[in-house]
């Protein structure tokens, strides 16, 4: 058995496991691949990868919080990966832990149009706020990044570029990304970040990473407003199918991996 898995703390809520084992039954690979949860502490993240390709493991997705960590112990990294900061996918192979992002990648995919000479504003300046604003700037947005902590905010645009902001006008965005982990706990987003419920407008595109089971607040006053929305779980989807496509070779099934993920 070909062996793959997430690797998270916690990591009980993930949808991988079962939009990956959809997406390997309907390419007929059930019988010779599968894919499961780990749990691993942080403390532990190392040793646990170090462990895995003797147990049949060639390759795993990490998610919060060993995204930077991932980067620190591959012996090999993707050009992506590096000037992100960041990985969310591993490949063991010849002995070696390879490490790539797909998170990147898989946001552009998920937009409905292409992001070139937008003005962008992206909320948060953690990881998945990292792997945006490097893929807006690299297909040519104008990138604006605010952040609960400014000081965040403003190292992330010396670093990937774009400008750090205080006090953003939504109303000046033709692309609103916000990547903060607000709304995950059903936080109000009107009252942790600088939009109100009557910010957005049509013509807009107004992304959350941020997914449950049900939109979110943020979304459902975006689409309220005649915006174009796009879920955190379309994210989690395109993500997901570059990094089978990475283990496999074979193309991802999108639509049996968005049923399973929103199953
Ligand atoms: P992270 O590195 O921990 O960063 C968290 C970010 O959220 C920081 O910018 C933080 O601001 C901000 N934040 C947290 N609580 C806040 C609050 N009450 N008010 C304002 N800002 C707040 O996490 P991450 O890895 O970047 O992930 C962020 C979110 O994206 C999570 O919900 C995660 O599940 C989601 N995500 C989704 C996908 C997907 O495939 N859909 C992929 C990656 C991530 P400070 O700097 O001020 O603390």
């Amino acid at each position: 058995m070909l062996r793959l898995a997430v690797l998270g703390y916690p990591v009980g809520h993930s949808r991988s496991p079962a939009m990956h084992a959809a997406a390997l039954a309907e390419l007929g690979l059930a019988d010779e691949w599968s894919y499961e949860a780990l749990e691993v502490a942080p403390d532990a993240l190392e040793a646990r990868v170090r462990e895995m390709p003797a147990e049949g493991f060639v390759g795993a997705n990490v998610t919060v919080p060993h995204k930077s960590a991932a980067l620190s112990l591959a012996d090999e990294l993707s050009e992506t990966a590096r000037e992100i900061g960041a990985a969310n996918t591993l490949v063991f192979a010849d002995g070696e832990v390879r490490a790539e992002n797909t998170d990147a990648e898989g946001l552009l995919r998920a937009l409905p149009s292409s992001p070139a000479d937008k003005r962008a504003l992206v909320l948060g300046a953690g990881g998945a706020a990292r792997a945006v604003v490097w893929a807006l700037l690299r297909e040519g947005a104008e990138v604006e990044v605010w952040n609960r902590t400014e000081l965040r905010s403003r190292n992330l645009s010396e670093e990937l570029g774009g400008a750090a902001v205080t006090a953003p006008d939504p109303a000046s965005y033709e692309l609103i990304v916000n990547s903060t982990a607000v709304g995950l706990a059903g936080e109000n987003p009107f009252a942790e970040l600088p939009l109100s419920s009557d910010a957005f407008a049509p013509g807009q595109t107004v992304v959350d990473m941020v997914y449950g089971g049900e939109p979110t607040a943020l979304l459902r006053a975006a689409e309220a407003a005649g915006a174009i929305t796009v879920d955190g779980i379309e994210i989690l989807v395109q993500q997901g199918a570059l990094s089978l496509e990475t283990w496999t070779g074979r193309p991802a099934p999108l639509e049996t991996m968005r049923a399973a993920a929103r199953g």
